[in-house]
């Protein structure tokens, strides 16, 4: 895929949702890196579900610890790997207290050196919390990425370092929201949906399902639109309404 085809990639993408953002439902810097630690394998659906009860009994490291390992287990046990998230979450508290006056850092280096965060939750809490353009790569970004050809590479840290590379600069601080949730919900994962995808056109992926996009181009010039409007609405009938950090 070539720079102008990338551009147009995401113009189009941003077209149809211009204020892209997380699916996972925070307030603060600290209750997303909350909800990011327990979405590990986990659906964002399942993490909201849980901390919709736990942030209003625990929503700063001081609450989370009043409320211990096991308190907060009860709150979390519908998670995959609660024991582990419920332990990381507690050391994290303790640390944030300790060594950070109890706020979330925006520093690479001390995100990653909390338990439970690796460099792709860094990442996340470094562009949602912070508004850093930074890229985190995920199984839908990677699958995405290396599909299209928009960044290719063999480990998710090779494509988050092509996409730093190609992504164009005006693009890069949403360009995370904006390929996860075109993997989630269009370029899937069993069976990527090319007949209603908006950038079949640009994409270089051999196996595309569903009717070329320039022959329904052919059939009717309103086809492109049309298509356009139909991924706008599969994402906005699927995006839940954000709260917003401010
Ligand atoms: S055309 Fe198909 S493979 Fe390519 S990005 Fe769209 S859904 Fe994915």
């Amino acid at each position: 895929m070539n720079q102008q085809k990338r551009h147009e990639l995401f113009r189009r993408l941003r077209e149809i949702n211009p204020n892209p953002t997380t699916e996972l439902e925070y307030n603060s810097p600290f209750e997303l890196l909350v909800a990011v630690i327990l979405s590990a394998q986990a659906t964002d659906v399942g993490v909201n579900k849980a901390t919709r009860r736990l942030f209003k009994v625990a929503n700063t490291p001081e609450k989370l610890l009043a409320l211990g390992e096991e308190g907060l287990k009860e709150y979390i046990k519908t998670i995959g790997l609660f024991n582990t998230k419920a332990k990381n979450l507690i050391k994290t508290a303790q640390i944030l207290l300790e060594k950070h006056n109890g706020e979330v850092p925006q520093d690479r280096e001390a995100l990653e050196a909390l338990p439970g965060v690796g460099r792709k939750t860094a990442n996340v809490v470094l562009n949602t919390a912070f508004g850093e353009p930074t890229i985190a790569v995920d199984t839908h970004i990677f699958r995405v990425s290396n599909r299209t050809g928009l960044a290719k590479g063999s480990t998710p840290l090779a494509v988050e370092k092509k996409l730093l590379q190609v992504v164009p600069p005006e693009f890069r601080k949403d360009a995370h929201h904006w390929l996860i949730l075109h993997g989630r919900y269009v370029c899937k994962a069993r069976t990527p949906n090319c007949a209603e995808c908006v950038i079949r056109d640009l994409c270089d992926y051999k196996d595309k399902t569903g009717q070329p996009f320039t022959t329904a181009t052919k059939r009717s010039s309103g086809k492109k639109n049309a298509t356009h409007k139909k991924e706008a609405r599969t994402l906005s009938r699927k995006q839940p309404r954000q709260k917003k950090h401010q």
